[in-house]
């Protein structure tokens, strides 16, 4: 039930042009695993979160999720897909205002026609699962920006999601409410064996991941040695507490 790209390129209109944003990637994750994804900005990322997600069609290449090729299903069977099987989690998290942080959960299983009932405990069971089911009956208005993206994590789960794809979610948080985000969604892929994508632009948030790939110009490289990747990110850390 992994998550595999095979051979992906995508390219974007750009005026009388096309930009490439993704060239010839292959990516493998199987479930319960995470691969977190580095690069520069513009590298093309969020492209690859997208099309991994179903939102956009590569121009050639396969995608695959839970065992079902993508390519050629109908915009009805997309939409199901993603319900049912992929969870999303996007820089910021981007809940309902009018919401409770227990209710954010429950409209994923209403969404799907599932009978409420049994979203409420399957939400309250998620709240606790991210220390939040003391916040349950909050609106985000009345979170910290951390407890907002544990209310988003949670709601990216509520559908029992076999692929999770989670795109640079501590851009606004502070180092330590940061690290403690990436911890939580390491622990919940092996809980609950989801095949995780994780873009970070931090090298600290690498210590939990199973591998480590790069990005550059569209082209995705896996680092052959995760622990020395991370290695280096905690070299890099010792000599920034240095200068400092
Ligand atoms: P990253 O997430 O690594 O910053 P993106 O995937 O957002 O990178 O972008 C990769 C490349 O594709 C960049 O050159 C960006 O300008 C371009 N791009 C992204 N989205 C679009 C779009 N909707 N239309 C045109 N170009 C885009
Ligand atoms: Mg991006």
């Amino acid at each position: 039930m992994s998550l595999t790209l095979t051979d992906v390129s995508l390219t974007y209109a750009d005026g009388e042009d096309r930009v490439l944003a993704l060239d010839r990637v292959n990516l493998d994750v199987p479930p319960g695993t995470v691969t977190a994804v580095l690069g520069p900005s513009g590298s093309g990322k969020s492209s690859l979160l997208a099309v991994a997600a179903t939102l956009i069609t590569p121009d050639s290449g396969t995608v695959v999720i839970a065992d079902a090729d993508t390519a050629g299903m109908s915009r009805d069977h997309l939409a199901e897909l993603r319900r049912r099987r992929i969870g999303i989690v996007f820089q910021q998290p981007n809940l309902v205002p009018s919401l409770t942080a227990v209710e954010q959960l429950q409209v994923m299983a209403w969404i799907d026609g599932r009978p409420l009932g049994r979203a409420v405990s399957d939400a309250m069971t998620l709240l606790d699962s991210v220390g939040m089911a003391d916040q349950a009956d909050r609106r985000p208005h009345s979170l910290s920006g951390g407890q907002r993206q544990r209310v988003n994590i949670a709601r990216a789960l509520m559908n029992e999601p076999t692929v999770l794809l989670v795109d640079e979610p501590t851009s606004a948080l502070d180092q330590e409410r940061g690290m403690a985000i990436v911890e939580l969604i390491t622990r919940l892929t092996r809980e609950r064996a989801t095949s995780t994508v994780l873009v970070t632009h931090d090298r600290a948030h690498l210590a939990g991941a199973d591998r480590v790939a790069e990005v550059h110009d569209g082209r995705l490289s896996i680092l052959p040695d995760a622990a020395a990747a991370r290695g280096a990110s905690l070299g890099q850390k010792t000599s920034r507490i240095r200068e400092v």
